[in-house]
């Protein structure tokens, strides 16, 4: 079980709404900086030990400020991520770059930052040596292909785009050390929201026996492993969060077993870890405009999927919370909608709510990862603001929302007379 709490009281909401209109997603500072400190304190064995947050999750230079503080470093696969980094002083071994069908001026702004470049492919040896020339680390994705079940989202490893097959690993540390690259990593990322803990215990090990067959065949000392990320959240009340302790001592287990039983050098472990660390702390906060009863009863927000569209996309649960009304009988059926010119523009579906009026606040859990970072603007509907709920109760506004010119920003209105129909 997970508990659906909110971080904060319907008077400090209130308080909020009043300065700030919705709908906004809040981030939990404190929630944050717990679960990275947990996450931290877990692998606190692994001498080296770093989480890149993958920040694709929620792209906000005052979380990432936040993660930071807490030793986290970042984990890019844009331009836009790169230069997000490079805004926020972060460069080397801060910076993680886990890309794939990358262009050219992207690897050339990863070497520029000195990040360590995890390659995708093989063939982006050659083409990385060719357009920003070779660092001095490497790092290959693995793609363990059918040594591997399925995950939900990523589906089969063989069936994915990412990564390199077990052969192509060998060549590929054999031709970059030839090419004179000193210094090894290694990845896999073969999950999404993935909540059993032994997923990663198994990852851990196919890994592990992987550096030790590299160090066997090719003499190639493996410095670092990066686990990927892919932990996943409990999305619903019932579900079980992943027992980071519990997982950190299985992989602790293989590590001694596998790495420190035949003799290997101390391989530092890395997590690329992004809806974990800020998915459970963020809360898009939307309130009720109308109600519509036809065929069914429908809770219109002023929040649409443009806010958060996990849902619309993957059919995915969301939780959510009537504000005031946690302690009435849920006894209302609603599909809780948006505004868009889409029927899949629900939040839920079906979903029993204590009986709802316009003006309710609604907060929608769970949706500080993919939530305003996968907005987009159809139909004309603007991104909403970020704010962020700080330890010390203040709030703060850590995005403004955009606006009408923001919207038209790439419009030229004033060439239009010259355009002759
Ligand atoms: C999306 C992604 C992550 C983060 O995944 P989460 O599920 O948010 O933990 C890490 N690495 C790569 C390469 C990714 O594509």
């Amino acid at each position: 079980m997970s508990e659906k709490k909110l971080p904060f009281s319907q008077e400090k909401l209130k308080e909020i709404i009043a300065l700030y209109p919705t709908p906004f997603h809040l981030y939990d500072e404190k929630g944050m900086r717990e679960y990275a400190r947990r996450f931290n304190e877990a692998f606190s064995w692994n001498i080296g030990f770093k989480e890149y947050y993958a920040i694709k999750a929620a792209p906000n230079p005052y979380l990432m400020k936040i993660l930071r503080k807490e030793g986290f470093g970042i984990d890019c696969s844009s331009m836009a991520e790169l230069e997000l980094a490079e805004r926020l002083g972060m460069r080397g071994d801060e910076i993680m770059f886990t890309s794939n069908d990358t262009p050219a001026y992207e690897f050339l702004k990863a070497r520029e930052l000195n990040a360590i470049i995890n390659l995708d492919d093989i063939s982006h040896i050659a083409y990385l040596e060719k357009h920003a020339g070779l660092p001095e680390t490497l790092c290959f994705r693995y793609n363990p292909g059918n040594l591997k079940e399925g995950n939900l989202i990523i589906g089969h490893p063989e069936e994915a785009k990412y990564g390199l097959t077990r052969s192509q690993m060998m060549d590929a540390y054999r031709i970059a050390r030839e090419k004179g690259v000193t210094r090894f990593g290694i990845h896999t990322m073969v999950a999404s929201n993935e909540l059993d803990p032994d997923y990663f215990l198994e990852t851990a090990e196919i890994l592990f026996r992987l550096i030790l067959e590299i160090r066997n065949e090719l003499g190639v000392t493996i410095e670092f492993a990066n686990l990927g990320g892919g932990i996943g959240i409990p999305y619903r009340p019932e579900q079980q969060a992943v027992d980071l302790e519990y997982m950190s001592r299985g992989i602790r287990r293989l590590y001694e077993d596998i790495i420190v039983a035949n003799g290997l050098e101390p391989l530092r472990l890395n997590f690329e870890s992004g809806r974990a660390v800020t998915g459970p702390y963020g809360f898009l906060v939307t309130q009720v405009l109308h109600i519509k009863n036809t065929y069914k009863n429908f809770a219109g927000m002023d929040a649409c999927m443009v806010n958060l569209m996990r849902p619309a996309l993957y059919g995915a649960y969301h939780h959510i919370t009537v504000v005031g009304k946690e302690d009435l009988p849920a006894d209302r059926l609603y599909d809780v909608t948006g505004s868009l010119c889409e029927n899949n523009d629900k939040f839920a579906i079906d979903r029993l709510l204590p009986e709802v009026s316009p003006g309710d606040l609604l907060v929608i859990h769970d949706a500080g990862a993919h939530g305003h970072a996968m907005g987009f603007n159809y139909n004309g509907k603007l991104r909403s603001a970020e704010l962020l709920l700080r330890e010390n109760g203040e709030v703060m506004e850590i995005r403004r929302a955009e606006s009408l010119s923001d919207y038209f920003a790439t419009l030229d209105f004033e060439a239009l007379p010259e355009f002759q129909v």
